[in-house]
């Protein structure tokens, strides 16, 4: 059997590098023929000296030339920019594309890749959070697989595995509640960037980090989850499970319900895309139940992590307000990080934008694209006052 070509967009995050280490650990399975980053090209010149992909993709025009420069004598071709992605992700060589960008960059790289005729693996959840009725729509109209990188989400699709004729009453996306679980307003108004970069549970890149402290990841993965499993909006619901054990749940119409568990580790559900509908065996370190022995489910503070009721409103209105809270939280974030907002000030941010930006029931991908822009032209302006 010929091996699974992969493009991993994001090579250098952290996604993207655990991607690698589960094609390292199966180097007669997989190939990585496309490998891209944003602005880490040292990382990807070793990645490409290793992998020796057909091409990698560098988005940073300084970078572009380093990695360009150091790879001169290597078979491998060096591209730049949005259209080097575009001409990358359409090699022949290429089966499924692993989207792993942060951020509403990774929307047009995700179209790109369906029209494209690639399976997709899906890391960036901001591009159903942006454009999840038109990107599964398009999904079904290039007849490709969506398959679910984010935890959660693979938890649900593992769950519905030889499910096709039953239809799903609910499904529970479960949160660890990140390392300000239990805190209420008050005590989050002086929290620092170094307390919220703490994730008691994952080891993950900076924003989403700070969004699982301000359980707007949630909130995402909410709308992630609504786009891919096509379902209504009151059969998503969050539990907080601390432990981050159970990656997330289904409810049949029968009451039964199907749980995925195992720990937190990215690698298998970025294994169980590229190998589905396999599962091959590999030595990642397994349960014990004795270091577990009761397991703690929550209800979610939607009062105090305002971010999760936002985003279940931007559901609810439709159109593109739902790109305008991803635009609007991406700024914030950024910002917090540069230590520009406090904690509490990303969610009052956020709310102000909503307003600000004019509403379209039915956009366009170039509508979310010229939403994504407003939204952040808003979000910057509010801040600098
Ligand atoms: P990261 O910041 O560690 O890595 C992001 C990658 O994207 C890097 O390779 C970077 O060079 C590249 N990049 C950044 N901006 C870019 C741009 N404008 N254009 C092109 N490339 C760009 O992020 P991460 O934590 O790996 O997360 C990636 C995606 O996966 C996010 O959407 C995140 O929500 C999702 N996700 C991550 C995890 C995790 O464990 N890290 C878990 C679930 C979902
Ligand atoms: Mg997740």
């Amino acid at each position: 059997m010929s091996k699974k070509g992969i493009a991993i967009l994001g090579a250098t995050g952290s996604v993207g590098t655990q991607a690698l280490d589960v094609i390292r650990a199966f180097p007669d399975k997989f190939e990585a023929v496309v490998l891209t980053c944003g602005s880490n090209g040292d990382l990807l010149i070793k990645q490409a000296l290793e992998f020796k992909p057909k091409s990698v993709v560098v988005t940073d025009p300084i970078q572009y030339k380093i990695v360009k420069e150091a790879l001169a004598l290597q078979r491998t071709t060096v591209l730049y920019g949005e259209e080097g992605l575009i001409e990358a992700v359409q090699y022949a060589e290429i089966d499924i594309v692993l989207n792993a960008i942060v951020g509403s960059a990774g929307l047009k790289p995700t179209v790109m890749a369906i029209q494209s005729g690639k399976d997709i693996a899906l890391a960036n959840k901001e591009t159903l959070v942006v454009a999840g009725e038109l990107i599964m729509a398009l999904v079904r109209e290039y007849g490709v697989n969506m398959l679910p990188v984010d935890s959660e989400h693979s938890a649900i699709f593992q769950c519905l595995v030889g499910e096709d004729q039953n239809p799903i009453e609910k499904i529970y996306v479960t949160a660890s509640g990140g390392p300000f679980r239990g805190r209420k307003r008050e005590e989050l108004l002086q929290v620092t960037k170094a307390q919220a970069l703490k994730h008691p549970n994952w080891s993950m890149g900076a924003k989403i980090t700070i969004d699982s402290a301000s359980l707007m990841n949630k909130g995402l993965e909410v709308i992630e989850a609504k786009w891919l499993f096509d379902l209504a909006i009151d059969q998503v619901d969050v539990i907080v499970h601390p432990q981050s054990i159970v990656h997330s749940l289904v409810q049949f119409e029968d009451g039964s319900m199907k749980a995925q568990m195992g720990l937190p580790d990215m690698k298998l559900p970025i294994q169980y895309a590229l190998t589905y509908p396999a599962r091959f065996e590999n030595n990642f370190e397994r349960f014990n139940f004795m270091d577990y022995p009761t397991l703690h489910f929550e209800k979610a503070d939607m009062e105090t992590f305002r971010n999760l009721a936002l985003a279940y409103e931007t559901l609810r209105a439709g159109g593109n307000k739902s790109c305008i809270l991803n635009a609007a939280n991406e700024v914030v974030v950024a910002a917090f990080l540069a230590d520009k907002v406090g904690f509490l000030e990303m969610s009052d941010l956020i709310e102000h934008t909503l307003e600000k930006v004019e509403f379209i029931a039915s956009p366009t991908l170039e509508d979310y694209l010229e939403t994504d822009r407003l939204a952040r032209l808003i979000t910057k302006e509010i801040i600098k006052d």
